[in-house]
């Protein structure tokens, strides 16, 4: 396997377990299980060939989705983020760190930050 589990979004849990097993004995399936507080992927079929790449892409969207408060969680590299401001709008931000303790700067007062959506396949 070479696509890596993100962190638990719920507890943190740093290592969540690819789980494959009969559900309610009836078919293989192959979910994405935090050991810690229970949280589940959705569960896929263990005959589709990309099961395991499945639930993981699942499992990791749902950290990426995750908003981060600012400044208890920090990012860890320089970009554009989705940011909600102290006046509780959302913006697109772009996050400067400018020494290697990983302080930074964003163009705005934040609250909250996330990754950006990954872009549609445009023609
Ligand atoms: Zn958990």
């Amino acid at each position: 396997m070479t696509e890596e589990l993100k962190p638990c979004p719920f507890c943190g849990n740093k290592y969540p377990k690819l789980v494959r097993g009969l559900f309610q004995e009836l078919s293989d399936m192959v979910n994405v299980n935090c050991p810690d507080c229970g949280a589940n992927s959705a569960f896929v079929s263990g005959f589709l060939i990309d099961a395991n790449k499945i639930v993981i892409a699942g499992w990791n969207m749902r950290e990426l989705e995750k908003w981060h408060k600012y400044p208890d969680e920090k990012p860890e590299k320089s970009g554009r983020y989705l940011v909600v401001t102290t006046d509780r709008r959302i913006y697109i931000s772009e996050f400067f760190i400018y020494d290697e303790k990983k302080e930074g700067t964003w163009e705005y007062q934040i609250l909250y930050w996330r990754e950006l959506p990954p872009m549609p396949e445009v023609e």
